[in-house]
């Protein structure tokens, strides 16, 4: 059966869920072959492991955290030449994205970005990606080369299917353009104890309606009583309530989640094109003609202010 290389992102050795759920995805092309690079890459192999990966192929070097993309992309290049995969898939982060493109440049390929699911076709994977604000789903496929593709966080449920994931050294010489770019200083943002935003199974948002900063606590309390990440729309976000890296929308984050719940948000076409993807959405908003609704599972019709302290009660009187 034919391999699929799969880039690990892993924080030290603790690998993230999207690199799961492509592990998943990767099943159903061929085998999975993880690729793990920089510190802790080799305490990686338990997890994925028990998640389908049959070899991991591990290389740690200081390289990898000093500078930008480029080492990274050495090591998945020398990854392809080892084996050869039937495709190469990729985590859709703003780093997965320019580490896929290059890699496709590179070794002739076409680059699939942002793919929301992926199966195996008769003449290689096919990708099914949504585009224009959302607003037309496409399916497509790598015509030529080894097809590399970027997946979006939430396309795929984490499955456990135990493998071997035996752990192999890779071998990375590096190139000229490996040492171009030195990442000069770190700012570890502030943690708020809520997942990423663009990663979370849950999101709850809120818009102009919620009406001042301070405000954004009732949506916080919703979203801690769901174990959610907090989104806002840019409304909110250029009034200074809400900060911009929690923006979802066209100019913001893309985000894909199995719940997405707007508070407060009318539902503007460069708002939807952030969160159109959500499996299941649900709109609290007082104007019932509100564009938000045309695309709702649920909807709420009334004033945020009452509804979403309520809905946060009984959700933590029923978790309890
Ligand atoms: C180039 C460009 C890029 C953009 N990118 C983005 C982007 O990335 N993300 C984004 O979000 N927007 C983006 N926008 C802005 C977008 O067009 C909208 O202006 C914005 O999404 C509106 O935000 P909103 O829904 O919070 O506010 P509004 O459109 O003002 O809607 C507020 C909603 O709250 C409801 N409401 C008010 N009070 C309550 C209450 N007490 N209870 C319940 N409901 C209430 C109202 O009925 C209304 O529907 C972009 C615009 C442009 C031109």
């Amino acid at each position: 059966m034919a391999e699929v290389l799969v880039y690990v992102d892993h924080v030290d050795g603790a690998v993230r869920k999207p690199t799961l759920e492509l592990l998943t995805l990767a099943r159903r092309i061929g085998e999975p072959v993880a690729v793990a690079l920089g510190g802790g890459a080799a305490d990686t192999a338990a997890t994925l492991a028990e998640h389908g990966a049959t070899r991991v192929l591990t290389h740690d070097a200081s390289e990898y955290g000093e500078y930008l993309v480029v080492p990274k992309v050495d090591a998945l290049q020398a990854a392809v030449t080892a084996v050869s995969p039937a495709a190469v898939l990729v985590p859709s982060s703003a780093e997965g994205k320019e580490i896929a493109a290059r890699l496709a440049l590179r070794i002739g390929s076409g680059v699939i970005t942002d793919a929301v699911d992926l199966e195996a076709g008769e003449t290689g994977p096919v990708a099914t990606q949504s585009v224009f604000a959302a607003s037309f789903t496409t399916t497509s496929r790598v015509s030529k080369g080894t097809p590399v593709i970027t997946v979006k966080p939430n396309s795929a449920a984490v499955e456990a299917a135990p493998a071997a994931g035996a752990v192999e050294a890779l071998n990375v010489t590096f190139s000229e353009k490996a040492r171009g770019t030195k990442v000069t200083g770190r700012t570890v943002r502030e943690a708020t104890g809520r997942p990423e935003l663009t990663e979370a199974a849950i999101v709850v948002s809120g818009g102009r309606g919620v009406n001042g900063a301070e405000n954004f606590a009732i949506i916080e309390a919703l979203a801690d009583s769901l174990g959610a990440a907090v989104g806002a729309s840019r409304a909110a976000v250029d009034a200074g309530w809400y900060p911009h890296t929690n923006q979802v929308g066209q100019t913001g984050k893309s985000v894909s989640p199995q719940l997405y719940i707007a508070n407060g948000i009318s539902g503007a076409i460069q708002h939807r094109a952030g969160m159109q993807t959500s499996k299941t959405i649900v709109a609290v908003n007082k104007d019932a003609e509100a564009p938000i609704f045309d695309l709702v599972d649920y909807g709420v019709v009334g004033d945020l202010f009452e509804v979403v302290p309520q809905l946060t009660e009984e959700i933590n009187t029923r978790k309890g």
